[in-house]
């Protein structure tokens, strides 16, 4: 491309609205200062040939080492002294030996910039010498002097929300500065100077993502945008059981009694169906099997509801911060016919899972008189189990 970019972040404010006793932009989101991430963002673009922060000496540290590793040699990282106001650190920083064509003037809290973003600023701002992201405004935009009542209603295809980085060409940005320095002139940003001094700014659409972190809640914003494997943490199991068919025993699966001749003999109930789904939850957190967490040489659960085991199941996965996504589990049995009883299976199922029904699924097939199962022997159980950090 015919141009470069110097970036200029100017880090000397104190972001009084965020209620925290350090900057908003030294914040920690991941364990990164809030410049830091920002920094990172830079230091990926390839046109980006040297960030210089301003900042006030006692953060000089801290921004040296957000930058260890990301800038040097020929990419340097230079640490300016902040000025009192945004505008004097960034007067500051236009006074260092700038190597790029472009300077792009960009906030440290904006720590979500984009090089697609960037770069449509840039090529803008190559072209027509001062170029800004903005957004147009959404909402309906009202004036109102007092905050308790409108004064007249603007039309909202005038409005646009500025964002940074806000890109110059070099000789221009550092005039209106040194101008606006010998007149006086103040601003909240450049290219209100640019502006001030009769230049044309070119907009460019910006991006909704690349938000200003302003309120406490936006931190959490980023770190939702920036930790999406963190949202996303699931974890599969599966399990899988059989018992034995047995004269004189009670027929109990998915925690349900179902009248048949016969019945599954165990130590506990011999649920198989919800011994597949414990084993399935336990084994998504790599903790073992049913049979290490319950076993059948303790007498306490001799004849047990199986309940009980999936129960203190999904309370293990709890007490890690899963949930149960959901089920899906096949019992195979060659009588009896298990489909009428499936709809109740499922809610005594969701009901220790702590989920909704519609995220149990329970399905009954035969072993077409095949095997063990074929033989009416005993009863097989297959689960799958989803689990999923965070959830519900
Ligand atoms: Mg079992």
């Amino acid at each position: 491309m015919p141009w470069s970019l110097s970036v200029v972040i100017p880090a000397a404010g104190v972001g009084s609205r965020m209620g925290a006793s350090v900057p908003k932009q030294y914040l920690l989101i991941g364990g990164k200062p809030v410049l830091g991430l920002t920094l990172e963002r830079f230091a990926a673009m390839p046109f980006v040939v040297e960030v210089v922060v301003a900042c006030s000496p006692e953060y000089a540290g801290t921004v040296h080492e957000a930058g260890r590793g990301l800038f040097g040699g020929h990419r340097p990282l230079v640490i300016v002294e902040g000025g009192e106001e945004r505008q004097d650190s960034v007067r500051n920083a236009l006074g260092c030996p700038l190597k790029g064509d472009l300077v792009g003037i960009h906030d440290a809290v904006r720590p979500m910039v984009t090089p697609g973003l960037v770069r449509g600023v840039c090529e803008r701002a190559f072209e027509a010498g001062a170029a800004i992201p903005a957004l147009q405004a959404r909402e309906t935009v009202k004036r109102s002097a007092d905050g308790l009542r409108t004064l007249e209603t603007v039309p909202r295809n005038e409005i646009w929300l500025a964002q940074t980085p806000q890109v110059f060409r070099k000789e221009l940005i550092r005039e209106v500065h040194r101008l606006a320095q010998a007149d006086g002139v103040k601003a909240t940003d450049d290219a209100s100077l640019a502006e001030h001094y009769g230049h044309a700014v070119a907009l460019v659409a910006g991006d909704p993502d690349n938000i200003k972190l302003t309120e406490p809640n936006d931190i959490d914003r980023v770190r939702h945008m920036l930790e999406p494997t963190h949202e996303a943490d699931v974890r599969i199991g599966q399990g899988y059981d059989v018992h034995r068919l047995a004269p004189g025993r009670r027929l109990v699966l998915g925690g349900l009694e179902i009248p048949h001749a016969q019945g599954l003999s165990g130590h506990s109930d011999a649920d198989a169906l919800l011994h597949a789904i414990t084993d399935a939850v336990i084994g998504a957190l790599a903790l073992g099997d049913i049979g290490s967490h319950f076993p059948d040489t303790d007498a306490s659960f001799k004849d047990m509801d199986s309940r009980i085991f999936l129960r203190q199941a999904v309370e293990l996965a709890g007490g890690l911060g899963y949930k149960v996504g959901n089920v899906d589990a096949t019992v195979v049995a060659e009588r009896p016919k298990l489909r009428p009883h499936i709809d109740a299976m499922r809610a005594l199922i969701a009901q220790d899972l702590g989920v909704e029904t519609g995220r149990v699924s329970v399905k009954a097939t035969t072993s077409e008189r095949m095997g063990f199962v074929g033989r009416e022997e005993g009863i097989a159980a297959m689960a799958t189990v989803l689990l999923v950090k965070g959830a519900h």
